[in-house]
């Protein structure tokens, strides 16, 4: 018997099951589908356009479910989760250190390089600890 070509969708999905199993993440068949979805492309994404994504191409999967999967996602370091407004989880499947422009009309995240950004002055971190990372949302409306 002859096997076919992978399709792209397939070896896709085979490249994230490695990227998951690489992170110590046991890599289920849901946990793959949802890094699959995140990690196709440099994007960020909300727990509900996650969400919203799985149920239109027919998956039948609970909120829960993909919360759980994010957070432990992000947790392995696969993804990371953005604190951006308050109001929604978002999370980005660029780990690479980057701050972020957030356009407050359409919601859109748009990365900003680290080089582009330079802080001046920042305060002494307390005594006994070390600044672990800067978190940089640069919010954007439309010119009065
Ligand atoms: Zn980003």
């Amino acid at each position: 018997m002859e096997l076919s070509a992978p399709s792209a969708a397939a070896s896709a999905s085979q490249r994230c099951e490695g990227r998951l199993s690489d992170c110590g993440i046991r890599p289920t068949a849901q946990r793959v589908r949802i890094a699959t979805l995140l990690l196709s492309a440099p994007q960020h994404l909300s727990a509900e356009q996650i969400l919203a994504c799985l149920r239109a191409a027919g998956a039948r999967v609970s909120k829960a479910t993909v919360y759980n999967t994010l957070n432990l996602f992000a947790a392995h370091g696969l993804i990371r989760q953005l604190s951006v407004d308050g109001s929604r989880a978002w999370f980005d499947s660029n780990v690479e250190p980057h701050y972020h422009f957030h356009d407050l009309e359409s919601g859109a995240l748009i990365d900003v390089p680290v080089p582009a950004v330079a802080f001046s002055r920042l305060p002494a971190p307390p005594p006994g600890t070390e600044v672990a990372g800067i978190d940089l949302v640069i919010r954007l409306r439309k010119k009065m």
